[in-house]
C-alpha cells in the first residue's frame, strides 16, 4: 500500500491533536500510578487491565506516540524506547538468545554494527553479513536456522537500496523475522506492508526533525493465529506468549524479555516534543526529498573534478532503477560526497557557511559530517569498506533550506578544496 503525502499530511495533524479538550498532546510525567484496589493491580499485572502500571513499562504519553507511528507504518503495536538504539537492543534482546545467529544486510549505521558486532556478541549472539544483492548467501543462511535478518531500508551512509519485497519474500518462505530500520524513509516505504515483521525507527531523526529529543520506537504487525512464523520450533521460547495474547503478542514479547529487564523505555516528555514533530513530518519529508534529488543533479552537473556526489536519483548510481521503482517519492534526506582523501573533505566542511556539522541526520537544518574520522573512527578498514565508508567521505542530510541555497553552499566550499 503506498500512501500519498496528502493521506499523510491528514492522517498526522488528526492523530496528535486532541478534538475535545487539551489540543496538544498531554504529558503524563508521572513514574508511578495508583490502583484502584488490590484486585486493579492484580488485573494490570496480568494484563487483562488495561491501565498504566509504571513508567518502565508503558506511559500515557508514549502510548499516544505508539498509536500514531503503528498507524503510519500500517503495524498493529509499537513500544516507544529512550532513543534508536533502544529500539535496536530491544527487538534483538527481547528474540534472540546465546547461540543464535543474526544476518545482518548491507552496510549499518555505527551505532547497529557496534551492537551486532561487539555487544550482542559478547554475550553469544553470533553474526553474518551479506551485500544487499547476493540472494545466494542469504537463502543459504536462512536454510541453516538464522533468528533474524537485520537491514536498513537504505544504507546509512552506503545510500544502498535494497530489494525489501524480495528479502522479505525469502525471510517469510524460511519463517524468519526481518526486521528494518526505516530511520531514513519514514512514508516513503512501509516493510510491514512488503512482509516484514519488526520496524524500528530513530525518532531523533525525521519524525522529530528538531533536534529536541532522543528516541526511538519499534512496531509490529499482528502475530497471526495460526501458522505464524514465531510459532516454528527455533522460537520456542516465545511461544507462550502468542498462546496467552495472540495478535499482540510482540507487545509482551519485548516489554517482559527487555524493557522490564533492561529499562531502554521512553519518557514522557520526549514522546511528547516527538508527536510536535509528527505533526508537520509529512511536509517536511516532501519538500526534503525533492529537494534532496534537486542538490544532487545540480552538485552532479557543477562540482570541481575530484568531488564527487553519490544519490540514488542520479542515472550513474548503481540502485537507480531500484529508486525510480521502489521509492518513487525518494530515499529520504542523505547524500554523499566523495572527496577522495580526509584532508580534501576537512578543508571542504571547514568551508562551509550554511551546513552545520553534526553526527544526526533528518533534521530541518542541512547537516555535514567527515564519516572517517568521527562515527566510523574506531572501525578497522574492513569494516568501513563494508559499510560503505571511504577515507574522503562526507555525509550530507538535506534540510528545509532553499535548495538551491543549499548548493551554493557546497559548490563555494568545493571551489576553495
Ligand atoms: C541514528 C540512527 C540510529 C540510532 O538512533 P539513536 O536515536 O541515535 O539512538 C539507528 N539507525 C539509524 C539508521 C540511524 O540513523
Amino acid at each position: 500500500m503506498n500512501h500519498d503525502f496528502e493521506y499523510y499530511n491528514t492522517l498526522l495533524v488528526q492523530s496528535v491533536g486532541g478534538k475535545v479538550g487539551p489540543i496538544a498532546p498531554t504529558i503524563t510525567p508521572s513514574a508511578a500510578y495508583g490502583y484502584a484496589d488490590a484486585q486493579e493491580a492484580e488485573g494490570i499485572f496480568s494484563g487483562e487491565v488495561n491501565k498504566p502500571l509504571y513508567a518502565r513499562v508503558g506511559n500515557p504519553t508514549n502510548a499516544k506516540l505508539e498509536g500514531i507511528v503503528a498507524k503510519i507504518e500500517g503495524g498493529f503495536g509499537a513500544i516507544a524506547t529512550a532513543s534508536g538504539m533502544g529500539a535496536l537492543s530491544m527487538v534483538t534482546t527481547a528474540l534472540l538468545k546465546s547461540s543464535d545467529e543474526i544476518l545482518c544486510v548491507g552496510g549499518f549505521f555505527g551505532g547497529t554494527y557496534t551492537l551486532v558486532n561487539e555487544t550482542l556478541k559478547r554475550f553469544g549472539i553470533s553474526n553474518s553479513f551479506c551485500t544487499i544483492n547476493d540472494f545466494d548467501y542469504m537463502e543459504q543462511k536462512l536454510s541453516e536456522g538464522v533468528k533474524m535478518v537485520l537491514l536498513e531500508s537504505v544504507g546509512n551512509p552506503s545510500l544502498r537500496l535494497p530489494d525489501l519485497k524480495a528479502i522479505a519474500d525469502l525471510c517469510n518462505r524460511y519463517e524468519t523475522l526481518m526486521v528494518v530500520d526505516n530511520t531514513a524513509t519514514p512514508l516513503l516505504v512501509r516493510p510491514l506492508d512488503l512482509g516484514a515483521d519488526i520496524v524500528v525507527h530513530s525518532t531523533t531523526k525525521n519524525m522529530s526533525g528538531n533536534s529536541t529529543a532522543l528516541g526511538g520506537i519499534a512496531v509490529f504487525r499482528a502475530v497471526k493465529e495460526e501458522g505464524d512464523k514465531l510459532l516454528n520450533e527455533k522460537y520456542a521460547d516465545v511461544h507462550k506468549f502468542v498462546k496467552k495474547a495472540g495478535k499482540k503478542a510482540f507487545i509482551p514479547i519485548c516489554k517482559k524479555r527487555a524493557i522490564r529487564d533492561m529499562g531502554m523505555t521512553a519518557n514522557a516528555f520526549g514522546s511528547f516534543l516527538t508527536m510536535l514533530g509528527l505533526e508537520t513530518l509529512a511536509l517536511r519529508v516532501e519538500r526534503i526529498n525533492n529537494s534532496v534529488a534537486k542538490v544532487a543533479a545540480i552538485l552532479e552537473e557543477s562540482l570541481p573534478e575530484g568531488i564527487e556526489v553519490n544519490h540514488p536519483s542520479l542515472a550513474k548510481s548503481e540502485d537507480h532503477a531500484r529508486y525510480l521503482s521502489d521509492f518513487s517519492n525518494g530515499c529520504g534526506p542523505l547524500l554523499t560526497l566523495e572527496c577522495g582523501t580526509p584532508e580534501r573533505a576537512f578543508r571542504l566542511l571547514n568551508n562551509l557557511k550554511l551546513a552545520t556539522l553534526t553526527a544526526n541526520i533528518g533534521d530541518n537544518r542541512t547537516l555535514a559530517l567527515h564519516m572517517q574520522s568521527t562515527i566510523y573512527s574506531d572501525f578497522d578498514e574492513e569494516a568501513r569498506r563494508f559499510n560503505g565508508v571511504t577515507e574522503g567521505l562526507i555525509r550530507v542530510s538535506i534540510g528545509l533550506e532553499d535548495p538551491e541555497a543549499i548548493a551554493e553552499d557546497f559548490l563555494q566550499a568545493a571551489e576553495a578544496v
